[in-house]
């Protein structure tokens, strides 16, 4: 069975400041170990201060065209010259606010891995979807529109997080069995189709992750680490919760 190492991502969404590179990167730099990785992802204006500091850094979203006519969006290749690493995609507040469908969630993976980014593909059900009990049809289709797309070698070179969205800002957490259910439905989907694949490709949970609960998520089999928003922007927790990955 492939070893796969930890990963622990912090999502700064519309949040963050120089000051906070500065401390953040201090920080991350202390614990940085060969046991996880660690990538954050703040605002595009402080990507460059990121790379500088040291730390792996990613952006939110990028633009999943080529440069053109586009006023304010993101290119991706730029973001790769200036020495970003990864790029997050369908995060659920992209999907709910900016109303990005799983095709427009496709072509950014695609647009990223084109210019050598790697992809961080957001997946997860809403509340209603949950109490339905549509959280696994939900999971697949946002899956299979990549898949469908590029085919599932793709997924080789990218990272899925599955961040139920009731749980993303609410303080409500998946238990870790509820999370390791669904982590392991999605690797098992993939397994179905290439199973080194799956055994290989890192799957992190998000959504309410803090220090306190951390470490019996990071324990389930199928759970490869974190995606963290909150708890990203504090030194302390977002160290704690990284050493708890180790
Ligand atoms: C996120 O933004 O992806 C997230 C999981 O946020 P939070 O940790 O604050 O729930």
């Amino acid at each position: 069975m492939a070893t796969r190492k930890a990963m622990v991502a912090g999502n700064w969404k519309m949040n963050g400041s120089l000051e906070l590179v500065e401390q953040l990167s201090d920080a991350i730099n202390n614990v940085k170990s060969s046991e996880v990785n660690i990538v954050l992802f703040p605002p595009f204006p402080l990507i460059s201060a990121m790379i500088a500091s040291g730390v792996t850094t990613g952006t939110q979203t990028v633009s999943e065209n080529t440069p053109g006519a586009f006023t304010g969006e993101v290119d991706a290749q730029l973001v790769k010259q200036l020495g970003a690493k990864y790029v997050l995609v369908g995060h659920s507040e992209r999907r709910s606010i900016y109303k990005e469908s799983n095709d427009t969630v496709a072509a950014k993976f695609a647009r990223a891995q084109q210019v050598g980014l790697t992809p961080i593909l957001c997946v997860g059900e809403s509340e209603i979807e949950q109490e339905n009990g549509q959280t696994e049809q939900v999971v697949a289709a946002q899956i299979d529109a990549v898949i469908n797309k590029l085919g599932v070698a793709a997924l080789k070179e990218s990272v899925i997080a599955y961040e139920p969205v009731w749980a993303i800002g609410t303080g409500k957490t998946a238990s870790p069995e509820q999370a390791q259910s669904v982590h392991k439905f999605i690797r098992d989907k993939i397994a179905s189709l290439d199973s080194d694949l799956a055994q290989g490709l890192t799957i992190l949970y998000g959504g309410s992750v803090n220090e306190k609960n951390s470490e019996l998520l990071f324990a389930q089999t199928d759970i490869d680490g974190g995606l963290i928003g909150g708890a990203s922007l504090k030194a302390e927790s977002f160290t704690a919760i990284c050493n708890s990955a180790k």
